[in-house]
């Protein structure tokens, strides 16, 4: 059956007793909901609620929470819990026949224990939740609410030393509603998703960045310095000793040549002037001789 694994779910400690799969006062038609009860001791077994000498060996409830928490599956079937009694929305001395009784091992004086409580409200939210239900008056109930008129049940108690003080159930179905709206497999929200790949910016990145882009650009320089002034280096100029050398030895750079083509070309033009002056004055007739 469902019941221990919707619990387990809940993170609530379960045991199993042999052969609780099995074990029931008949079998359930339609379950409304649940109903809280106290033990009436301390030390009540989790055997005692599954044959309970009381009533002749019967199930008295499906399960048995005990002090530390753990909660024990003892049959699967009806259970003889509920007793004679009423409440708005329950069917009239006749509600084994329609909940899961849920016996939490307490006097009903005693101090609740915090773990113990826990338990209870999330083996109700477990329940509940499968049940596509949540805690209302007529989903889950004390069984004081249901028999104290009827039969003077007054379990669960408060667990404030005081016989007959009650437990407040609207608290309680509080509880247990706010374990329905915050299930422990949805309470840690999920971690942002780290971004897929490898970062943009890493040293392979610029590795390849330099090599193939930055390496042809810086080599094409190096070739354009180089041809024009002779070195392939920053602040190099050597020259090319086959364009000519400047006085202290080095070659000319292209711009050294240049300038002194230039010089050359108007040197050459100069005298190319003068020889076509002193042709002409030789070609004339001398009109004075
Ligand atoms: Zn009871």
């Amino acid at each position: 059956m469902w019941l221990a694994d919707v619990i387990r779910a809940y993170g609530v400690t379960v045991k199993e007793l042999p052969g609780w799969t099995l074990w029931g006062m008949g079998d359930f038609d339609a379950i409304q909901g649940i109903m809280a009860h106290h033990t009436g001791a301390n030390t009540t077994s989790a055997q005692y609620i599954a044959r309970n000498g009381g009533l002749g060996g019967a199930l008295s409830s499906q399960i048995h929470l005990s002090r530390t928490g753990v909660a024990t599956m003892c049959g699967v079937g009806i259970a003889y819990h509920a007793g004679r009694g009423s409440h708005p929305g329950w069917p009239t001395n006749d509600a084994n026949r329609v909940s899961i009784g849920i016996e939490a091992q307490s006097d009903g004086t005693s101090p609740w224990p915090a773990e113990q409580m826990e338990a209870y409200y999330k083996i109700c939210a477990a329940i509940l939740m499968k049940l596509g239900k949540r805690a209302t008056t007529k989903t889950l109930i004390a069984h004081w609410e249901y028999s104290r008129a009827a039969q003077g049940k007054w379990d669960p108690g408060a667990g404030n030393g005081k016989p007959g003080a009650v437990m407040d159930m609207d608290v309680f179905r509080a509880r247990v509603n706010h374990y329905i709206d915050n299930p422990p497999w949805r309470r840690a929200p999920l971690p942002a998703p780290k971004p897929k790949g490898e970062p943009l910016l890493t040293i392979r990145y610029f590795r390849d960045f330099i090599t193939g882009y930055i390496g042809p650009v810086i080599s094409d320089v190096k070739d354009i310095r180089e041809q024009l002034t002779g070195g392939r280096n920053r602040g190099e100029y050597p020259g090319w000793s086959q364009l000519g050398r400047r006085p202290d030895g080095r070659g000319l750079t292209l711009v050294d040549s240049l300038a002194s083509l230039h010089q050359r070309i108007t040197t050459i033009e100069t005298s190319i002037r003068e020889l076509h002056a002193l042709l002409q004055q030789a070609t004339t007739p001398n009109k004075e001789a």
